[in-house]
């Protein structure tokens, strides 16, 4: 697979790196007691630190820090037992601080690395660079009033971790693919509910174009992307759009732009700021941050199975196909109610239903596996009935339908309406019987070599049992009767 882009030219290469934001999950700030919950009215958790009063002190909050911490070590990242808290100075009327508490030269995280699946069913590693805590800003709000922006300081003070990777990611489809997997693993931890609708998880994409293995080309860094496909789509379009700016002659400048998802293009959004622009200096008043490595070990036992362990599992205990293995074990729940199912049950067919038939489903209907009309057990059942041959593969699918339907069990749905499969071979063979009576001609043929005629004949015989007759049996009589 390659991930080269055809110029007019020339190939290109994309060079992707992502900085990912991402809200911590705790009830209250990173430096204040203020209530984190998303939606309420605006300016209802705000507390005089959030909100920048005179003579305010912020108070680190611990859990923030065990957050990040968890985080880092899923990641495998390195943590650092000392880190230091700067302000990052700028001027935003929803930043009534007129700085932002953040970390810069001495993060909580270092190096760790994320691993990606491809759709081809390969893995690569993604270098992370650090993983920092800083205070969320506020929100302006344009369109509440014909002239006047207002201010919600709800998110202002808001923990959030930035994710900082390496220029390795080559193509949108595989920033994509690492989106998608760090969602993931947050998720796994409970450090981030990764909500990228709610803006629990933004990206600001940076990408650059070069030759094959040239040097690395200037970055624009588009802001704010907050969906995977945006994030795609984002960069899709602003590779090109380098691509044919310096075919024509032009050249890339470092700046910052925005997706517009509407239009499906990036725009100027403002010339880059350098570091220097915002005086980053140690916030006097806190004190860098100090962990006790034993605290660290302590957590790093109590880590939960994380996503890559779990899909290597499923291939080795249950011999999934690590594309299977990969859509089962993305979103927690999935894995969690594929198991339940699978358990003591052939694991290939429960992953097939679940995957299938049943994500399936729950697409059309709208609904998240939490409000599954059909649950972990009531799935068991049914594949329970297939495996004793009380119904076909073929059958369960019905059975399946009137169990999303009335939310009836399967043993239910099957006795209600005589859906038990056909083993009685007298019945089969009258069955055959009469289907050969009634098509002579076709006998005929297929006895004179027209061995495709052979499926005509099954399908006969499981329209005259309404589906019910075992295949394996009706195989077995069909051709020893058409022997003749
Ligand atoms: P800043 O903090 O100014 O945004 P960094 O050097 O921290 O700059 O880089 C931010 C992000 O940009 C990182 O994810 C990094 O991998 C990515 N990046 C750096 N150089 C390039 C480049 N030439 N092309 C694409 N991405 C890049
Ligand atoms: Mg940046």
């Amino acid at each position: 697979m390659t991930n080269l882009i055809q110029g007019r030219t020339g190939e290109w290469e994309v060079v992707i790196g992502l900085e990912t934001h991402a809200h911590v999950i705790a009830e209250a700030k990173l430096f204040s007691a203020a209530a984190t919950a998303f939606g309420a009215e605006p300016n209802t958790q705000v507390s005089l630190v959030d909100a920048a009063f005179p003579g305010m002190l912020p108070v680190i909050n611990r859990h923030c820090v065990e957050q990040a911490v968890k985080t880092g070590l899923g990641i495998e990242a390195e943590i650092n037992l000392v880190s230091v808290f700067d302000r990052k100075n700028y001027f935003y009327a929803d930043l009534p601080a007129g700085y932002q508490i953040s970390q810069y030269t001495k993060p909580i995280v270092g190096k760790g690395w994320i691993t990606i699946d491809l759709p081809d069913g390969t893995t690569r590693d993604i270098g992370v660079t650090r993983l920092h805590l800083e205070q969320d800003a506020g929100k302006s709000l344009h369109d509440q009033h014909p002239t006047l922006t207002f201010v919600d300081l709800n998110r202002a003070g808001v923990a959030l971790m930035e994710i900082v990777s390496e220029p390795d990611i080559r193509s949108a489809e595989e920033a994509g693919a690492y989106v998608r997997k760090l969602r993931s693993i947050l998720r796994y931890l409970g450090t981030c509910d990764g909500n990228m609708e709610e803006g629990s998880l933004r990206c600001d994409c940076n990408v650059s174009v070069r030759r094959p293995g040239g040097k690395l080309g200037t970055r624009a860094e588009i802001k704010n992307v907050n969906s995977i496909r945006f994030v795609m789509q984002a960069i899709d379009y602003e590779a090109r759009r380098q691509i044919v700016l310096i075919e024509d002659g032009g050249t890339v400048i470092q700046e910052t732009r925005l997706y517009d998802a509407q239009r499906g293009e990036t725009r100027p959004m403002r010339s880059k700021e350098n570091d220097y622009d915002y005086r980053y200096f140690p916030d006097p008043d806190l004190l860098p941050l100090t962990l006790d490595a034993a605290w660290i070990e302590r957590l790093k036992r109590e880590l939960p199975e994380l996503p890559d362990a779990r899909k290597a599992r499923f291939v080795s205990d249950f011999g999934l196909s690590p594309y299977d293995a990969d859509v089962l074990v993305a979103e927690k729940s999935h894995a969690e109610f594929f198991e339940d199912v699978a358990k003591g049950r052939d694991a290939k067919l429960a992953a097939n239903w679940v995957t299938g038939d049943l994500f399936g489903a729950l697409n059309k209907l709208g609904l998240g596996i939490e409000a599954s009309p059909v649950s972990a057990a009531a799935l068991g059942e049914l594949l329970d009935l297939i495996g004793d041959n009380t119904i076909s593969g073929r059958i369960a699918k019905d059975v399946f339908a009137a169990m999303l339907e009335t939310g009836k069990a399967a043993g239910a749905i099957v006795a209600e309406r005589g859906l038990r499969q056909v083993t009685d071979t007298g019945e089969i063979e009258a069955a055959i019987d009469a289907v050969l009576a009634a098509h002579p001609d076709n006998v005929a043929q297929y006895r004179a070599g027209k061995d495709k005629l052979y499926g005509f004949f099954v399908g006969q015989v499981m329209k005259a049992t309404q589906g019910k007759a075992n295949p394996a049996l009706v195989n077995e009589l069909l051709r020893k009767k058409l022997a003749g």
